[in-house]
């Protein structure tokens, strides 16, 4: 297999941007996140299991899962939690590590996106390098109150359950700093972008 770089970062610091940035150098993007949505939408792989555990008022008229009532039952029981994850985490785990296969030799490397990187010693070990994304906390808030419309109180309750910035930076191998513009991104995926090449055609 190629190897694999885990980029993560906190909600809002511009995983997505980066992350496009690689895949338009060609570059596979397996996103954990995207791999949670699709298990738990309609007709999604996880979703029997999640009924079996949670009854049928956790899936919506489309079979999907109705991420209210989910949120409602975890926050009501902390157990709950573990038992959703418990489902999901091999899932996703299992769905990223085929995808990482299929892209196979075809690239030195892949990405894997996962925004609780640093949170699971599990993806930590399973990734060759750490990329985060970096911005200030003010400037997470403010994306993400503007993309998802959320209340400010809202989105420093999402990021006080998340890492906190100097933690991530502690498990950095490499800082993609995304303070600045959209354009500033550019020249540093192009840089590590170079360096993964030369960096993988060694270990790969
Ligand atoms: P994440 O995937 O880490 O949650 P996104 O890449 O979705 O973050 O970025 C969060 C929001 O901020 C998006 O709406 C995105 O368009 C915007 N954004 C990302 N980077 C920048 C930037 N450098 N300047 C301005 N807006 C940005």
């Amino acid at each position: 297999m190629s190897c694999v770089i885990g980029l993560t970062g906190g909600i809002g610091s511009g995983k997505s941007a980066a992350a496009a940035l690689f895949a338009e150098r060609g570059i596979t993007v397996v996103d954990t996140d995207a791999i949670a949505h699709a298990l738990t939408a309609p007709g999604g792989a996880a979703m029997p299991a999640i009924r079996a555990e949670f009854g049928d008022a956790v899936a919506g008229a489309d079979g999907a899962l109705d991420r209210a009532a989910m949120r409602a039952i975890v926050f009501a029981d902390p157990g709950a939690r573990k038992r959703l994850e418990s489902i999901l985490h091999p899932m996703i785990r299992a769905e990223s590590e085929r995808l990482l296969a299929a892209d196979g030799a075809r690239a030195p490397y892949a990405i894997l996106m996962v925004p609780l990187l640093v949170e699971s010693g599990d993806y930590r070990k399973r990734v060759d390098r750490v990329a985060v994304v970096d911005c200030a906390e003010a400037t997470q808030i403010a994306r993400v109150m503007n993309r998802n419309g959320l209340a400010r109180a809202e989105v420093e309750r999402i990021l006080a359950a998340q890492a906190s910035r100097a933690e991530r930076l502690a498990a950095a191998d490499d800082v993609i700093d995304n303070d600045g513009e959209l354009a500033a991104l550019a020249p540093q995926i192009e840089r590590l972008h170079a360096q993964y090449l030369a960096f993988c055609g060694h270990v790969g």
